[in-house]
């Protein structure tokens, strides 16, 4: 049978109203707990996880109930000056800043990956093995970080691949995602939605990944539920780590 790796990006404190609605809704599907959570140590610097023992407890629940924990990132912000101008582009334009782990060098990635990776399995009182950068965005400082750290997945845009090893597990496989930021990224966003159902309907593997303010705007909700349920009536949901157990 085909599959499906849903994720959640951006699961802070910050959001924390909203996370509780949108596992509301996911357990109303098929999916029920068969999803990631893409959590941020620090949002953007003003809501570390350890000052919000109540949404971390509501994390442990959830890890417990078998939803997989993933590090993302640790402030979610672009802090770094970036050089060149594809660089900046990239960093400005596709990302409205939140490009973290793109600029940063291999000593600044590591200590960042460590310290949200601890605060994290601290949380949750079990190891975190995946991560997944801000805006699927990563320098090369990120990606020797990773490799050192041991993490045994990482994904971008179109792949997910063994950080630890160098395995590619899933290729050239486009996220179905969803933009809230403005009405003509929206519009575009929808419309890939709507095509990718079909248009990916061969692959193996399909990824559909949800951002908190997805759920601000009504024609996205409507459109993310039609999506899941159009992928769940010929694909079971996995979790990034059963790719692992496959590849070896
Ligand atoms: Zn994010």
């Amino acid at each position: 049978m085909k599959q499906l790796l849903f994720s959640i990006h951006d699961v802070s404190p910050r959001h924390f109203d909203r996370l509780r609605e949108i596992d509301a809704f996911l357990q109303k599907t098929d999916l029920g707990n068969n999803y990631a959570m893409l959590v941020v140590p620090n949002f953007w610097g003003e809501w570390p996880l350890e000052k919000h023992p109540e949404f971390g407890q509501w994390l442990r629940e959830k890890a417990d109930a078998g939803v997989e924990m993933i590090l993302h990132g640790f402030y979610h912000k672009d802090t770094s000056q970036h050089e060149g101008r594809m660089a900046q582009f990239k960093a400005t334009k596709m990302t409205a800043g939140e490009g973290e782990f793109l600029g940063l060098s291999h000593e600044d990635a590591l200590g960042r990956i460590r310290d949200g990776r601890k605060l994290l399995e601290d949380i949750l009182s079990r190891p975190v093995s995946g991560f997944i950068a801000p805006a699927w965005l990563y320098g090369e400082g990120a990606h020797a970080a990773l490799k050192d750290e041991g993490f045994t997945f990482a994904e971008d845009h179109m792949n997910v691949w063994a950080p630890n090893d160098g395995h590619m597990l899933v290729e050239r496989s486009p996220v179905i995602s969803y933009a809230s930021r403005s009405w003509s990224r929206t519009a575009s966003s929808l419309l890939w939605s709507r095509l990718a159902t079909v248009v990916l309907s061969q692959m193996k593997i399909v990824r559909q990944a949800l951002h908190p303010h997805d759920f601000d705007k009504d024609v996205l909700t409507r459109e993310i539920d039609r999506a899941l349920r159009s992928l769940l009536s010929t694909r079971t949901a996995i979790r990034y780590q059963d790719l692992l157990a496959k590849s070896t």
